[in-house]
């Protein structure tokens, strides 16, 4: 069983790579290690896995068809499974600069499932979209079946497009698949660019730090390790027939961002001061997941209290700070 694993650098994907490893799977890992946040904090992550005899990485491009020549990844005949985690991730960035989310997010996804066309024994093809297709939805918790016409950002429509040509190739030519919409995903070895990351460096160097809409805002934040339990268990239940399946990975416990700092100002035993801003238009005020349907599909449930999740989150964190510091 080979599996091949785009985003293998990146915070979800390294994470995965490790568990597959420990079940004794050969990974073969896609990353291009851009420089949109620290490439120094992913080179750290693919080194925890290039220790492991079962793992290849290639540095390269999956919206490049170049790389999908069988002298770049291998023997195409012996990769099982595909877990599709590479992206261009950041609601705000993708009113930067939406080209990018455009390469990375439609075409990299429409150049890997031409890729999956071509593989004899590919089982399962399991890719990450988001939470963020949901966008200006009010009925809470969000359900898989709920509507999602209206994307709050052109991230979120960068990951439903995804979605759509994922039903499209599924339709057509019967590639097993499963889309995992991510609810805002924390722990250690995390994205420097995601709120929580970005508001224990405040807190860690003093600073105040800006909250949009005080106590309103609240996120299903999601531990990875459970994050990783789900995509371990759905990796090895493909879909029967052809029906395109979606599948909510959230904790279903929406907390407020505000909360979610105290238990960050607890774990690192220093306040801060929090100056209050209004919401961006791209930012939604609340997520919150259904997971009745992965809980029925594969029995999966999240296990970590978010507060046990941070303290573990900022024990990393403090430690990698000061590696980071002395180089
Ligand atoms: P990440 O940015 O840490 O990982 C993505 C990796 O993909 C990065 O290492 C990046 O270098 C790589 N990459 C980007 N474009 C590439 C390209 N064109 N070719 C090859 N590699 C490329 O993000 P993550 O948090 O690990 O997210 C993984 C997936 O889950 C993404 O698809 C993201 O959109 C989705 N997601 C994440 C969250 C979350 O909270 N972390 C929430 C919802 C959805």
């Amino acid at each position: 069983m080979t599996i091949l694993v785009t985003g293998a650098a990146g915070f979800i994907g390294a994470h995965v790579c490790k568990a597959l490893l420990a079940r004794g799977a050969r990974v073969v890992g896609v990353d291009n290690l851009n420089d949109y946040y620290d490439p120094q904090l992913k080179r750290r992550r693919l080194a925890r896995l290039t220790e492991h005899d079962g793992f290849t990485f290639c540095q390269c491009d999956i919206a490049e068809q170049e790389t999908f020549s069988s002298d770049v990844l291998g023997n195409p005949e012996e990769i099982t499974e595909i877990l599709h985690l590479a992206a261009q991730a950041g609601v705000r960035y993708s009113m930067e600069d939406p080209f990018a989310f455009v390469k990375a997010n439609i075409l990299g996804h429409v150049t890997l499932l031409e890729f999956a066309r071509r593989l004899p024994k590919l089982r399962h093809f399991v890719y990450a979209s988001s939470s963020s297709v949901y966008g200006r939805n009010e009925a809470m918790p969000f359900r898989e079946s709920d509507r999602v016409d209206h994307p709050g950002s052109f991230y979120a429509a960068t990951k439903r497009a995804g979605e759509l040509a994922s039903d499209c190739y599924q339709y057509l030519y019967g590639i097993p698949q499963t889309g995992l919409r991510f609810f805002t995903v924390y722990g250690p070895w995390g994205r420097p660019d995601m709120a929580y990351f970005k508001f224990a460096e405040a807190i860690m160097r003093g600073e105040s730090l800006t909250l949009y809409d005080g106590s309103a805002l609240a996120r299903d934040f999601t531990y990875i390790d459970d994050v990783v339990e789900a995509v371990l268990a759905v990796l090895d239940a493909p879909p029967d027939g052809c029906a395109a399946r979606l599948l909510n990975v959230g904790n279903s416990r929406p907390t407020a961002v505000r909360t979610m700092v105290g238990l960050l100002e607890d774990a690192l035993g220093r306040k801060t001061n929090i100056q209050v801003m209004d919401r961006p238009a791209a930012d939604v005020e609340s997520t919150w997941a259904s997971i009745d349907k992965i809980r029925d599909i594969v029995g999966w449930e999240p296990k970590t209290d978010l507060a046990d999740g941070i303290r573990r989150f900022a024990t990393w964190f403090v430690e990698y700070r000061e590696t980071a510091r002395h180089g």
